[in-house]
């Protein structure tokens, strides 16, 4: 049993975090098994070294231990570049040179987009590129990210489910997220790419995170299958809600475990009352 707790240095932990290391942990504990950290931090736009310390400062008050060296995703670009290799050499990938308003303005002129869980999905449109155009446009130097020919991938893997400790046997069902990208402009990965990788490469055997990502498994599993990566198992846990009743976000100011910490918490009892011990 191997598990992980994969935050991104974007800001202080806050409660939500809490229980979702501590669910991991807890997890690796009850099957005599190891609990990894990794930092996901591929967006250099948005991660800060500082909250990495952080990171560490409130898992280890938490009473968490885990096997080091940390993986830091961003030391890793090389082995998602492999990755993106071995996809484009089953020919499921495309550049797509659109840029936001390009997608904007697609979606308008169309009328009504195909709705995915963040939102309205690519609507392909450089899935359709004449072959010299994009030749042309790659030939140029024009920047792209690399997008999963979704229907193309799913006819090579045929039907795939996975097990999910809380929903039980879940059908795939990667089409309902669109031609995701994997390769973003500005490096050679995006989170579903270095997420699927990673799991395997530390070999997390069962994978543990909120239900705000249970959506995100069915491209995992499809990527799984393309990359022939070993399946884990996962158990999608339900996020801690605010006095508001809404869920817990760092951008709405949800108390950080440092400054619960600062103010005198005691983590036995931050524990306690999210159900651990
Ligand atoms: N890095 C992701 C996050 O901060 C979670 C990774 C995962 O469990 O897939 O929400």
């Amino acid at each position: 049993m191997v598990t992980r707790f994969a935050p991104s240095p974007t800001g202080l932990l806050h409660r939500g975090h809490a229980f979702a290391a501590l669910f991991a942990a807890d997890a690796a504990r009850r099957g005599g098994g190891r609990f990894l950290l990794r930092i996901e931090d591929i967006d250099s736009g948005r991660c800060r070294p500082h909250f990495v310390a952080a990171i560490r400062e409130d898992l280890a008050w938490l009473g968490l231990a885990w096997d080091e060296p940390v993986r830091l995703q961003s030391q890793h670009m090389d082995t998602y570049r492999a990755a993106l290799d071995r996809l484009a050499a089953r020919g499921v990938l495309y550049p797509c040179f659109c840029t936001r308003r390009d997608i904007a303005t697609e979606i308008a002129r169309a009328g009504a987009a195909p709705q995915g869980p963040d939102g309205p999905l690519y609507p392909g449109t450089c899935r359709g590129l004449a072959d010299d155009e994009r030749a042309r446009r790659l030939a140029r130097g024009d920047a792209h990210a690399l997008r999963l020919d979704v229907t193309k991938a799913i006819a090579l893997t045929g039907p795939l489910d996975w097990e999910d400790l809380g929903a039980g046997r879940v059908p795939a069902d990667p089409a309902a997220l669109g031609d995701v990208v994997l390769g973003r402009k500005d490096m050679p990965a995006s989170y579903h790419l270095a997420v699927t990788v990673d799991d395997a490469l530390q070999g997390v055997t069962l994978v543990t995170r909120g239900m705000d990502l249970f959506q995100a498994t069915h491209v995992h599993r499809l990527l799984q299958a393309l990359l022939g990566l070993p399946v884990p198992r996962w158990h999608h846990h339900g996020l801690l809600a605010g006095p508001d009743g809404e869920r817990l976000a760092k951008r709405d100011g949800a108390p950080s475990l440092a400054s619960l910490r600062a103010a005198g918490e005691d983590p036995a009892r931050l524990r306690r009352d999210l159900g651990f011990d």
